[in-house]
């Protein structure tokens, strides 16, 4: 990782942690941009890829690009999800489900706290 994470980015990023529901502005970020990693700055959603789900965190259907995103299985709560990170750094993002819009049918769930939004 190349940049100074503040102690809610590092329980997020590091340690898999969720943060609070509707606490991210990026949440009612509503101009075109590019969302990247805040750990290492690598490109990971385009504003024209997000929507609003209603979940209470900032949400996308679609990478920016392919292989700039990474999964892995957890059972944290219980049941199985799919876990999502940044594919450069390893930094945990947040969770992909199956009930997103389409053209892809996935809502990629992510913490605000580990996007760096950066308007056009
Ligand atoms: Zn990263």
């Amino acid at each position: 990782m190349t940049n100074k994470l503040n102690d809610e980015q590092k329980r997020i990023a590091l340690e898999g942690a969720t943060e609070s529901p509707f606490s991210s502005p990026l949440n009612y970020e509503k101009r075109n941009g590019i969302y990247y990693c805040a750990a290492c700055k690598n490109e990971l959603f385009s504003s024209d890829t997000k929507y609003d789900s209603g979940s209470g965190w900032p949400s996308f259907y679609k990478p920016a690009k392919d292989n700039v995103i990474g999964t892995s299985t957890d059972h944290d709560i219980g049941y199985e999800r799919t876990e999502v990170h940044c594919n450069n750094c390893g930094a945990h993002l947040g969770h992909v489900f199956d009930d997103g819009p389409k053209p892809t049918g996935l809502r990629y769930c992510i913490n605000g706290a580990v996007l760096d939004f950066k308007p056009d």
